[in-house]
C-alpha cells in the first residue's frame, strides 16, 4: 500500500511543470500548441486518477516481483515461527515450515551450537526425536548428551548460507564431538571447535571414533521416524565392519560428502502431513558394499571422466518455486 501511495504522489509534480511550459509556447505556433496539449494531457493523467483506481503500472510490477524474490532473502529474515498448525510443506530442499517449534537452547541432555544462527527450529517430531536421542547419548561413557547443530530457520525455507536441504524442519545436524560439558555459555557455543572424525580424506575413521558413536548412530537409525542418516563413507564402512547384530538399520546410513564434523538425520514426513513430500526410500539391504566401493574410490581414484560440459548452476529458488502455502507461512504473524 505504501508503494502505491508513493507512486501517485510523485506523478503529480511533473504534471504542473508541463502545464507551465505549454502556456509559454502557445503564442508561437498552433501546431506546437497541439503537441503540447497532448503532452499536458499525458502529464496530468496520473494526477486525475482516484487513489482507489487501478494501481500504477509500477505498483503491479512490485507485487509481481515479490514472487521472484529469492526465497532465501524472505525466509532468512524470519525471526520466529509462524502462528499456524505445525506442517512441513514441500520437500527437504524445496519447501518451508509452518508452526515450527524451537529446540530449547540448552536442555538436560543437549545444547544448541552456534545459537546466533537461529536455526534451532523444526517440526515438533524433530524436536522430540532430538530430546530422546540426546537422553540415550547421555548414557554413553564420557557423553553428557548431544551438541546439536543446524535444524531449520524459524519458517524453514532456503537459507542465506549453507545447506540446500533443512527447509521443512525434518533435517538435523548432530555434532560428532562428544558433548562432555553441557554448561557452555552461548558465547562458548559460538566458538567451540567441532571435531573431525575422518582420516585419509574420509576413507577411514580416526582415533576419536568410539563405540559410543556407533551406538548413537544405531539408535538414531532404528527410530522408525528416521528416513536417512548422512555421514562420511569411512564411518559407514566402520559401522558395517563392527556391527554384529541386526544390520537392517545400516541401510538408512548413507555415505555422503563432507559430514565428518557432524552427521545429518532426516526424518520422514509425519503421518497426516499431506503437504509434505517424502524422498524415495533408500535401496534395500545394508548398503555396505556400496560404501566400500566409495572408500575404494577415495583410496584409488578412478581415471577422470572425459571432459563434459559443466552443469549450468541452478538459479536461486524464488517464492514462486515453493509450495503456494509457503506465502501464507511468510505472512502469518
Ligand atoms: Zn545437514
Amino acid at each position: 500500500m505504501r508503494a502505491a501511495r508513493g507512486n501517485i504522489a510523485k506523478a503529480g509534480k511533473p504534471g504542473a511543470d508541463c502545464a507551465a511550459g505549454a502556456i509559454r509556447r502557445w503564442r508561437w505556433r498552433l501546431s506546437v500548441v497541439a503537441l503540447i496539449v497532448l503532452g499536458v494531457a499525458g502529464c496530468i493523467g496520473p494526477r486525475a486518477m482516484a487513489p482507489n483506481a487501478t494501481p500504477a503500472p509500477d505498483t503491479l510490477a512490485f507485487v509481481a516481483a515479490a514472487d521472484t524474490t529469492e526465497a532465501k532473502i524472505l525466509f532468512g529474515a524470519a525471526k520466529t515461527g509462524s502462528a499456524q498448525r505445525p506442517a512441513p510443506l514441500g520437500s527437504y530442499a524445496k519447501g518451508c515450515l509452518a508452526g515450527a517449534e524451537a529446540l530449547p537452547d540448552s536442555g538436560p541432555t543437549w545444547q544448541v551450537m552456534r545459537p546466533s544462527r537461529n536455526r534451532n527450529w523444526a517440526a515438533p517430531q524433530t524436536v522430540d526425536f532430538l530430546q530422546r536421542l540426546s537422553a540415550f547419548a547421555a548414557k554413553q561413557p564420557a557423553w553428557q548428551g548431544l551438541y546439536v547443530g543446524d535444524l531449520s530457520q524459524p519458517r524453514g525455507g532456503p537459507m542465506l548460507s549453507g545447506h540446500a536441504s533443512h527447509q521443512i524442519g525434518l533435517d538435523a545436524d548432530i555434532w560428532l564431538r562428544p558433548a562432555d560439558d553441557l554448561t557452555l555459555t552461548p558465547a562458548q557455543r559460538e566458538t567451540l571447535a567441532p571435531l573431525s572424525l575422518r582420516r585419509a580424506n574420509g576413507a577411514f575413521v580416526n582415533p576419536s571414533w568410539s563405540k559410543a558413536h556407533h551406538a548413537i548412530l544405531r539408535a538414531a537409525a532404528q527410530d522408525p521416524r528416521v528416513a536417512r542418516i548422512f555421514i562420511f563413507p569411512g564411518a559407514k564402512v566402520q559401522m558395517c565392519n563392527d556391527e554384529t547384530g541386526d544390520r537392517a538399520w545400516l541401510g538408512k546410513v548413507r555415505p555422503w560428502y563432507g559430514h565428518h564434523y557432524h552427521f545429518h538425520v532426516r526424518l520422514r514426513c509425519p503421518g497426516g502431513a499431506t503437504g509434505c513430500q517424502d524422498q524415495r526410500p533408500p535401496p534395500d539391504g545394508d548398503g555396505c558394499a556400496e560404501a566400500q566401493r566409495w572408500v575404494d574410490d577415495i583410496l584409488n581414484p578412478p581415471p577422470p571422466k572425459p571432459q563434459t560440459r559443466p552443469p549450468r548452476p541452478k538459479p536461486p529458488l524464488a517464492l514462486k518455486d515453493l509450495p503456494t502455502a509457503c506465502s501464507s507461512v511468510l505472512r502469518s504473524p
